[in-house]
């Protein structure tokens, strides 16, 4: 292999789903939904199906099927208080991992330092370090006794120490996987600030932008003045119709940007998949109108998603565990420390406690998590091993299968 890829041949996914499928346990560790769509997506993949239209099935324009990006540029010209226009500021992508990949590769060169908020999604590091650069970590740190995740903060001083003439970019996740932390103004203008001060680029990886609980609100840093013209958002279909499994993406970005990110973009997967995004456009076209009412399916999911969050922070304080309550996203960081197992007896690998406790839960207790210090950098693993996080974006039945497993343990 190259050098660049020493180090970098295994990950938290290939490892734990594989668990979790082997031992058939409960899933509440990968991120996705164990729920149908809503009918109103099933519909439009079925009517694009048997369409009589050939061009469905054939390549699209390669930065985006026009009726998709369209309809996201009505979309996002309300989200970013300004007119997107949908053929130079939306770029279409593979899922949110490509438009990250190819932000990277777009912006990134040899020794250019990315300042990364940890925890983070562990692709980040791979993906800058493939790209030539060098990642910075600023950790987001639980207060004494944190119950929610207002508690998870980001120091100030912390945060411009990593500030230097050598910073390209900065990248960050709201609402966050994996702590469910949503980032308020005064965090988010903090990052403004330094990025104008130092002119770096914000990455904002926004995935989760409608899953927000409480009535928390998910503020787009593009919209605070100044950052327009410095932040690339990325979003996912994945997370926005629970349909993790169409992968598809988008990067919004002024066009100076976007035409960078599809420089890489062309030669990497050049277009996308045409039929989803056909059936996308036809989602988002349904949803538009209804944006803010009742009947939005956005809506919608965020009361779901709020009961079956505090569903399963119940469940989890039953047996021991201490939950932290997430203010957005779907998943729950539980701390384990009042719970007593010995895994060095079980488990003798040198891998965090979270580690141990992840394959012993799923193998004795037939219960799959994800243990979160792999979203932490070799030197702050410490500050993810104590937890170990749980999704919630699943039927009631899986968590009631999964509380009667964590009960019959007890
Ligand atoms: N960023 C974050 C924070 C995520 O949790 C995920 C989850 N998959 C992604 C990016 C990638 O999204 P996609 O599936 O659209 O590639
Ligand atoms: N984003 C999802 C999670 O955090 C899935 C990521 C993946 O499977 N690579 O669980």
């Amino acid at each position: 292999p190259a050098d660049k890829l020493i180090g970098h041949d295994k990950n938290v996914w290939m490892e734990f789903t594989a668990l979790a499928r082997d031992y058939k346990a409960v899933n509440l560790g990968q991120g996705f939904p164990d729920l149908l769509p809503a009918h109103f997506v099933s519909e439009a993949l079925g009517r694009v199906a048997a369409s009589k239209n050939f061009a469905v099935n054939q390549y699209t324009r390669s930065q985006g099927h026009p009726r998709l990006v369209s309809v996201l540029g009505k979309l996002y010209t309300i989200l970013m208080k300004r007119e997107i226009d949908p053929l130079s500021e939306i770029l279409i992508t593979g899922g949110a991992y490509e438009s990250l990949f190819c932000a990277f590769q777009s912006f990134l060169n040899p020794g250019d330092e990315v300042i990364i908020i940890e925890p983070f999604f562990d692709c980040y590091v791979p993906q800058i370090s493939f790209a030539g650069g060098v990642p910075k970590f600023v950790p987001i740190r639980a207060k004494e006794n944190a119950t929610s995740t207002k508690d998870w903060v980001l120091d100030k001083e912390e945060l411009e120490s990593a500030f230097n003439e050598n910073t390209r970019a900065i990248i960050f996740n709201t609402p966050h996987n994996p702590t469910g932390k949503v980032f308020s103004l005064e965090e988010l203008q903090l990052i403004a600030d330094l990025c104008i001060k130092y002119n770096v680029l914000c990455i904002s990886d926004e995935v989760y932008e409608w899953l927000v609980y409480d009535g928390a609100e998910h503020i787009r840093i593009a919209t605070l003045p100044g950052m327009w013209e410095r932040t690339v958002t990325i979003g996912s279909a994945g997370k926005t119709f629970s349909v993790t499994g169409w992968k598809l993406g988008w990067s919004i970005a002024p066009k100076e940007l976007i035409k960078n990110i599809q420089t890489v973009q062309a030669q990497v997967t050049y277009t996308l998949a045409t039929p989803t995004q056909e059936a996308l456009a036809e989602a988002f076209e349904h949803e538009l109108p209804l944006l803010g009412t009742e009947k939005s399916y956005f809506k919608e999911l965020g009361s779901m998603l709020q009961q079956k969050r505090d569903l399963m922070a119940k469940l989890l304080r039953e047996v021991g565990f201490k939950p932290t309550i997430p203010e957005g996203g779907y998943f729950m960081m539980a701390d384990t420390s009042d719970i007593d197992v010995n895994f060095d007896e079980y488990d003798k690998s040198d891998d965090p406690q979270d580690y141990k406790f992840v394959r012993w839960l799923t193998k004795e207790k037939g219960i799959a998590a994800i243990p979160p210090s792999a979203f932490y950098s070799s030197q702050h693993k410490h500050h993810g091993s104590k937890y170990i996080r749980f999704c919630f974006i699943k039927e009631d039945s899986t968590l009631q299968k999964g509380a009667k497993k964590l009960k019959e343990w007890k």
